[in-house]
């Protein structure tokens, strides 16, 4: 042996991170799905163990390999004829794993939703990976055309995205995003006029993504109208899938920080034929009622699904690597983070899941109109759930996966080592699309205020807390009452800016207790 010959070696931890099966080895993930599921759990369970047998390995695999940055999407905007085909190439790897996945079937009627909660939780565990948005977007045109298509066109689409054509499921986009503003919907520009029964679209859209769909929900305001209305808009041109866009030019790929596989186009549609999805002066309503709810609500599980993958890593590396004589997890620091991550992952995922079922229980997406105080409250506690669950959620899934990386050492930051740098990228996205934090934060203020008189603060944070610890829920509900007797956020002086201050940390702190109660649920 050469003297310059190191013999140390990563593969102990490499064979233990191989035999890893997301679901199988994780028996919180499965107490959690069986609290559930109920008395479906000997179904779901055996549905989740089939899932996650691939998602582990070769989804696993194909996700890592799609993520180097020579594998990047690209667009081929004009073919060698001189035809303008605006194509978006993804590599092999995703295309892939995008059939597969979709081939399962997720958002078919045959699909419960326990069973898909779970699947959807051992999926994200795999980062974004352009797998995570695409899914998220077609779950969120199945639910808004189940409740809208109304025409041949409408019931075609919900057909091909839930049940599949040609054993293949389409996949959906949403565009609402403008140059002037993602948060400001109501000011969209991108305007709809009328051709027969059809829409024609005119104008850009700047963060679409999901760009290679079959599919796309486009908010565009009618000719003349003060409302913003809802439209799906085919991405071909219907009859020349794949060969001709639909009125519409793929202008470029963004070239972004995180969910780096999925293609994020800026579009200009000049003349693209869609159809109006529900009343043409709700389209605001229905895209935050439906769509970006339930993007919300997913991002809550994402996050809670990278925190597991990362924080099961990170102990594995921990209990393998030893630093000066001993191993990492045997330092009290280390071990002390490694507590605090795995119960911030574990309390993310117990709530995600109650979230949810919350939110199917009060009514979710049906629009039905409220009966009685009772499931007034439960509505409002969903709504704002959803929105405070997705600002911390997806914050501690950034910090979470931070500190993994900083378990990891220099190994942290090397990209093909482990999915860390990937997902902590990734998590950093969850924080801005589908509402950044100021714009939720503000809205629930707005919202609160607003319930104010048939629902006070205490009972708000009463309501939601039933079973966190009594001194948490004292203080808070003192602090939302202090601060919703404030009337705005939005006043330019000193006392608002010292209110927004704790309301962003009380805020926080109420989805952290109710995380907490959550988890405590799950004993
Ligand atoms: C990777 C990626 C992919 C995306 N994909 C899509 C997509 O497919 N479809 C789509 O429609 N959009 C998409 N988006 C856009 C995303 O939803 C928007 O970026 C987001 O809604 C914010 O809009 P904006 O970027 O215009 O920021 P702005 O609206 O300009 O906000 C800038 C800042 O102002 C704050 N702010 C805005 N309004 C208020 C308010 N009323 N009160 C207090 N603070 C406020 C925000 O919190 C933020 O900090 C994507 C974004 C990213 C990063």
């Amino acid at each position: 042996m050469s003297i310059r010959e190191n013999l140390y070696s990563f593969d102990a931890f490499l064979d233990e991170r191989r035999r890893i099966d997301y679901y199988a080895s994780d028996d919180f993930l499965q107490a959690v799905v069986r609290r559930f599921a109920g008395d479906a759990f000997p179904a779901v369970d055996a549905a989740v163990r089939e899932l996650s047998a691939r998602a582990s390995t070769r989804w696993r695999d194909l996700a890592d390999a799609a993520a180097t940055p020579d594998r990047r999407p690209y667009l081929v905007q004009w073919d060698a004829h001189h035809h303008r085909v605006d194509r978006v190439c993804r590599p092999a790897e995703t295309e892939a794993m995008e059939r597969e996945v979709f081939g399962e079937g997720l958002f078919s009627s045959r699909t419960d939703l326990v069973t898909r909660l779970a699947k959807l939780f051992v999926i994200y565990q795999n980062g974004e990976a352009c797998i995570a948005c695409p899914l998220v977007c077609t779950e969120g045109m199945v639910a808004v055309l189940e409740r809208f298509a109304d025409r041949p066109e409408t019931v075609a689409i919900l057909e091909h995205v839930k049940e599949g054509r040609d054993g293949r499921s389409a996949v959906g986009a949403q565009f609402l995003t403008e140059i002037q503003g993602g948060s400001d919907v109501p000011a969209n520009v991108v305007e709809a006029v009328g051709d027969g029964g059809a829409w024609r679209l005119h104008g850009t859209k700047f963060f679409c993504s999901v760009a290679h769909a079959d599919y796309a929900m486009v908010t565009a305001r009618p000719r003349g109208s003060s409302d913003v209305a809802l439209f799906v808009m085919p991405m071909w041109e219907p009859g020349r899938e794949g060969d001709r866009r639909n009125g519409l030019t793929i202008d470029r790929l963004k070239w972004k920080m995180g969910t780096s596989e999925l293609p994020t186009a800026e579009i200009t549609l000049d003349g693209a034929i869609a159809w109006p999805v529900g009343p043409l002066d709700r389209g605001l309503a229905n895209v935050v009622g439906i769509v970006l709810t339930l993007s919300r609500l997913t991002v809550g599980l994402a996050s809670a699904a990278f925190m597991t993958r990362a924080v099961r890593e990170t102990v594995a590396y921990a209990r393998f690597r030893d630093v000066f004589g001993r191993r990492i997890d045997e330092f009290p620091m280390a071990q002390a983070q490694l507590e605090d991550t795995t119960r911030a992952a574990r309390r993310t995922t117990a709530a995600a899941f109650k979230v949810y079922r919350l939110f199917r229980e009060s009514g979710g997406l049906s629009g039905a109109p409220d009966t009685g105080f009772e499931a007034r409250r439960r509505r409002l506690e969903a709504r704002e759930l959803v929105m405070l669950q997705k600002v911390v959620s997806s914050e501690d899934s950034t910090s979470v996966v931070r500190e993994a990386i900083a378990i990891f050492g220099g190994q942290g930051a090397v990209e093909d080592f482990s999915c860390l740098p990937r997902l902590f990228r990734d998590s950093m996205v969850n924080e801005l699309w589908e509402g950044p934090r100021n714009v939720l934060l503000t809205q629930v203020h707005r919202d609160l205020r607003k319930a104010a008189d048939w629902c006070p603060p205490r009972s708000f944070v009463e309501g939601i807390l039933a079973g966190a610890d009594p001194a948490t829920v004292a203080r808070l509900s003192i602090e939302f009452a202090e601060l919703l007797s404030l009337p705005s956020l939005a006043t330019r002086d000193a006392a608002t800016v010292a209110a927004c201050r704790r309301w962003d940390a009380a805020c926080r702190d109420l989805v952290h207790a109710y995380q907490d109660a959550a988890l405590r649920e799950m004993g």
